[in-house]
């Protein structure tokens, strides 16, 4: 396990305090109409680019933090506020992993600022790996890349689905297959700049719960782009593959690569769900008096109480580990990075159901904020991986043995 300090530096508990004002004076208070709106909460990011908490300084802040654990706290908070509205915000971060994690340093920053643009032109990001048939099984990805060699030019084809900003980003960086038979291995990232031609929105889905959150088909029709927008370069997805054709053990694909990076942060999204549900539910408890006394006096309703913080707290304690061994460059060994995302998951979505059952019939109804945020959890066993996909990593790596 990585040594790290739970103990927060006063820089960063600053920033929390400032992402926590934002994540209650303006994103709490318009979660239930984004919700229903079912839209992109542009007023929103707009405002969160003007104080300047969606903007490519910000990002890099918390990314230059030492600890690691700044970005995934900045999930939490914002999380708090909503995770609808929190990913409208930081779905693009999901975009700049996937650069971050395969490109060049030239790479980087020529296209990660372009991810957030500038107060009164901002930009959006989205990281399309999934399709149809292939979600957890990234392997099977049937997008392909071609590369024409004279014009040094890629030609990209295909459908992505379920992609976070997807065909409303200025900045999509799509994983392509370029080698088919050598699977996850011969996939390739590319950004594919803003406005290129065949690029295009598809269906936009009508979801669950993260309403405020666009998610839709991207469709890629004869999409060309130049070869400096390969991420990392040619020499090094050549050298990659010829080490695949050897049969040589290779560095994750750059999918997952992308996922190990951002599962802390997502996590910690989880957490915030989880946080808001369970603060309201001990109010409500406080307050609420059935048979002439508050409902809290219940040990049945107390001890829901216990066991939600108590998990909430082991949460949080798993996603600070994955993060700050993550950024100490300490691999997961046993899939610390998957315990966190999984634990925080499955969390969200049972506290939040212990919040419905306290509040008995006003969990059950729009009026109060508590079945939105169950509707919200539950994404969190699905995405990044699902639970079964984080116990498959967890069981492979504290066992050594390839379990299906
Ligand atoms: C709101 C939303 C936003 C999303 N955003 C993005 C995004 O921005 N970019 C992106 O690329 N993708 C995104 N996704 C896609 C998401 O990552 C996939 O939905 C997820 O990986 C699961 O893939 P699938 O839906 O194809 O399920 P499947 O892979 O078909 O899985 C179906 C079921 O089978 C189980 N299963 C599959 N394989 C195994 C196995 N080997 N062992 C045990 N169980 C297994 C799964 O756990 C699941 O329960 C998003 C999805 C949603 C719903």
């Amino acid at each position: 396990m990585g040594d790290f300090s739970m103990e927060l530096n006063e820089d960063q508990l600053q920033v929390l305090r400032w992402v926590h004002d934002f994540a209650e004076g303006v994103v709490r208070p318009a979660a239930h109409e984004w919700d229903e709106r079912e839209e992109t909460p542009w007023p929103i990011i707009e405002e969160a680019a003007r104080i300047g908490l969606y903007s490519f300084d910000f990002v890099a802040n918390c990314l230059a933090d030492p600890t690691g654990l700044l970005l995934p706290l900045v999930n939490e908070e914002m999380a708090w506020g909503d995770a609808g509205i929190a990913l409208a915000i930081l779905g693009s971060t999901l975009g700049v992993a996937g650069i971050v994690a395969a490109g060049t340093p030239e790479q980087v920053a020529e296209w990660v600022p372009q991810c957030f643009g500038e107060a009164g032109d901002i930009r959006l990001a989205a990281f399309c790996v999934s399709e149809a048939d292939a979600g957890s099984d990234v392997s099977r990805l049937k997008t392909r890349a071609v590369r024409d060699d004279a014009s040094d030019t890629w030609t990209l084809n295909g459908t992505k689905t379920w992609i976070t900003n997807g065909g409303i980003a200025d900045i999509h960086v799509v994983v392509a297959s370029v080698e088919p038979e050598l699977g996850a291995r011969g996939q390739a990232s590319f950004v594919v700049p803003p406005n290129t031609p065949g690029l295009s929105m598809g269906q936009k889905f009508k979801k669950m719960g993260i309403r405020a959150s666009h998610t839709a088909e991207v469709v890629l029709q004869d999409v060309k782009v130049p070869g400096t927008c390969l991420l990392g370069g040619e020499d090094r997805f050549d050298e990659r593959v010829a080490r695949a054709r050897e049969g040589k053990h290779g560095k994750s694909s750059t999918a997952m690569a992308t996922f190990e990076a951002t599962r802390p942060g997502v996590a910690a999204q989880a957490v915030g769900i989880a946080r808001a549900a369970y603060e309201y539910a001990l109010d409500y408890a406080k307050e609420r008096r059935a048979f002439g006394r508050p409902i809290i006096e219940r040990q049945a309703i107390a001890f829901k109480l216990a066991d939600m913080r108590t998990r909430i707290d082991a949460a949080r304690l798993l996603y600070m580990r994955a993060a700050s061994m993550a950024t100490a460059g300490k691999p997961f060994t046993a899939g610390e990075g998957s315990m966190s995302k999984l634990f925080a998951g499955e969390t969200a979505v049972w506290v939040t159901e212990q919040a419905i059952q306290i509040l008995g019939g006003c969990g059950y109804v729009r009026d109060y904020p508590v079945e939105r945020w169950h509707r919200d959890s539950k994404i969190y066993t699905i995405f990044e991986g699902t639970s079964e996909i984080q116990r498959l990593v967890i069981a492979r790596a504290i066992s050594g043995v390839h379990i299906q």
